[in-house]
C-alpha cells in the first residue's frame, strides 16, 4: 500500500486586493527608498499607542511625499537617501534621526515611547504625525556638507511640518532672539519669507544648501539681496504691525461689546496649557 500523503499544507489563496483606502498615495516623482519599522519592546504603552494610530506602511511614505510636494521642485537635486528606519524605543527626549557611520544614505528616526505616553490622548496621532514629517525631513533635506546653521535645518524641518498642517497648539510666531534659534521659531520666519518673496523661496534655501559649504554673506545676498538679519528685521516689524492692527482690532471689538452690553466667559490659552511637543532638541546626524 502506497504510503499516504500527508494533507497538512497550505493551500494557495488568491491575493488579497488592499482596500482603496488603504493604498499609499504615492507621487511617483518622489523617492520610495526602503522603508522599515522597529519595535524595540512591543509591551510599552507607546508602542502600543503608535500602533494604534499609525500605520507606518503608509504614514512613512506619505511623509516622504509631503516633503518632496513642498521642499522639492523636478529641477532640484535629490539626496540619495536608499532607506529610512523608524525605531521607536525607551529613551529621554522626542526623536532624533542619524545615518550609519558607514553609509550616510541609511537613515535611522529614533522615536521615544515614553514621550507617545506622555502626550495628550486627544493629540496623539496628530503629535506623532508632526514628529515624524519633521525627522523625516531631515532624511531628505540638504546641509552644506554639515555646515549650515542647526538652526536653518531645524527651522526647514519645522517649516515643511507648518506648510504640512501639523502644527501643535504651543507653536507661536516670534521675532525676538536669533533667526536662527530653530525649530518653529526659525520655521515661521521661513514662510514669512515664503510669503514676501514668492512661493519656492525655502525650495531656493535647500536647493543652495545642496551646492557648497554655507557662507552666511552670499548665501542670503544671493537668494534674498538682503543679509538675513535685515530679512530678520523686517519680518519682525511684520509681526509688530500684525500685533498693533489686531490689538486695535481687539480694543474696538471690546468698546462695540461695552456699547451693547455683550458678555462672553473668559477664554483660556491653550497655546500655554499644551507643551507636550517640548521642542526638546533633536541631533542630525
Ligand atoms: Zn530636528
Amino acid at each position: 500500500m502506497p504510503p499516504l500523503q500527508s494533507k497538512y499544507f497550505q493551500l494557495p489563496m488568491s491575493p488579497a486586493q488592499p482596500l482603496p483606502s488603504q493604498k499609499p498615495i504615492h507621487n511617483p516623482k518622489t523617492p520610495c527608498p526602503l522603508l522599515r519599522l522597529e519595535l524595540r519592546d512591543l509591551s510599552s504603552d507607546g508602542a502600543r499607542t503608535f500602533l494604534t494610530f499609525i500605520n507606518a506602511a503608509i504614514v512613512l511614505q506619505e511623509a516622504i511625499d509631503g516633503i518632496f510636494r513642498y521642499l522639492y521642485t523636478e529641477n532640484c537635486h535629490v539626496p540619495t537617501t536608499r532607506s529610512v528606519t523608524l525605531v521607536l524605543r525607551s529613551m529621554p527626549g522626542v526623536a532624533y534621526t542619524t545615518a550609519k557611520d558607514l553609509d550616510n544614505d541609511h537613515k535611522e528616526i529614533h522615536f521615544s515611547t515614553d514621550y507617545i505616553e506622555g502626550i495628550a490622548k486627544e493629540r496623539k496621532e496628530k503629535e506623532m504625525l508632526g514628529v515624524i514629517r519633521h525627522e523625516m525631513v531631515h532624511c531628505f533635506q540638504w546641509d552644506a556638507e554639515g555646515s549650515a546653521p542647526g538652526g536653518l535645518i531645524e527651522g526647514i524641518a519645522d517649516w515643511v511640518r507648518l506648510k504640512s498642517d501639523l502644527v501643535p497648539p504651543h507653536w507661536k510666531q516670534e521675532a525676538n532672539g536669533d533667526w536662527d534659534a530653530g525649530y518653529q521659531h526659525t520655521g515661521y520666519f521661513l514662510e514669512y519669507l515664503e510669503e514676501t518673496y514668492g512661493e519656492g523661496s525655502v525650495v531656493s534655501v535647500n536647493e543652495k544648501l545642496s551646492k557648497k559649504k554655507y557662507e552666511e554673506h552670499a548665501f542670503w545676498r544671493d537668494l534674498f539681496g538682503k543679509e538675513v538679519l535685515t530679512l530678520w528685521k523686517e519680518y519682525g516689524k511684520k509681526l509688530e504691525e500684525e500685533a498693533e492692527a489686531k490689538g486695535e482690532a481687539l480694543n474696538s471689538n471690546k468698546a462695540a461689546e461695552k456699547e451693547v452690553g455683550v458678555d462672553h466667559e473668559p477664554k483660556t490659552d491653550l497655546s500655554l496649557k499644551d507643551l507636550n511637543d517640548g521642542g526638546t532638541p533633536d541631533v542630525l546626524r
